[in-house]
């Protein structure tokens, strides 16, 4: 019986960490690094919603895509990489081959260069699988300056890339730099 107890206390427990990776928020940055809104991608039956704000746009239509490194180097973010791509189809909401996991419909930018949007990352996940978003390393989600047209290769035509944000696997591994300090290292024994 307590072997059980012990399958079902890890069942309980991988179950709690889930929970934990259902929703995650990054911070989206432009071409000079300066933070210029977050998105927040969360489980949902469908997909990964994503609900995304950020400022600095010029108004009207802008391509947004999911692409496959979590490096957001800029200028010109050509370190994410091309679109989030696991099943090896052709880009475009609009193209019967397609699209691209990574694909999401574009988003308006109001007067003011507001874009306040909630979008559906379709059949996508934030939890283990091919279709995972946060496989490997991770992702990162990119704004471009034009209009995605959901059809033409292999990106939409949408032009520069000007927002980027990372949706790492791991987030916390970018402050490990910080226990190089000898001072802290002795406090973390007492953490254990
Ligand atoms: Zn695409």
């Amino acid at each position: 019986m307590r072997l059980i107890y012990a399958i079902l206390f890890v069942l309980l427990l991988s179950a709690c960490q889930t929970n934990e990776t259902s929703v995650r928020e990054i911070d989206m940055y432009n071409g000079s690094g300066d933070m210029v809104g977050t998105a927040t991608f969360s489980e949902h039956p469908e997909g990964v919603q994503v609900t995304m704000k950020v400022e600095g746009l010029s108004p009207g239509f802008h391509g947004i895509q999911l692409h496959e490194n979590p490096t957001c180097e800029g200028p010109n973010f050509r370190s994410a990489g091309n679109h989030f791509n696991p099943e090896g189809k052709k880009h475009g909401l609009m193209n019967p081959d397609g699209p691209h996991l990574g694909d999401l419909p574009n988003v308006e930018a109001d007067s003011s260069g507001m874009a306040d949007n909630e979008l559906m990352l379709a059949d996508a996940t934030l939890l283990e699988g091919k279709k995972s978003i946060l496989k490997e390393d991770g992702t990162s989600l990119i704004i471009h300056e034009g209009k995605d047209d959901g059809v033409t290769q292999p990106g939409g035509d949408a032009g520069p890339r000007i927002i980027c944000g990372e949706l790492k696997t791991n987030p916390e591994e970018d402050n490990t730099e910080s226990s190089t300090d000898p001072t802290e290292q002795n406090e973390g024994e007492e953490e254990e």
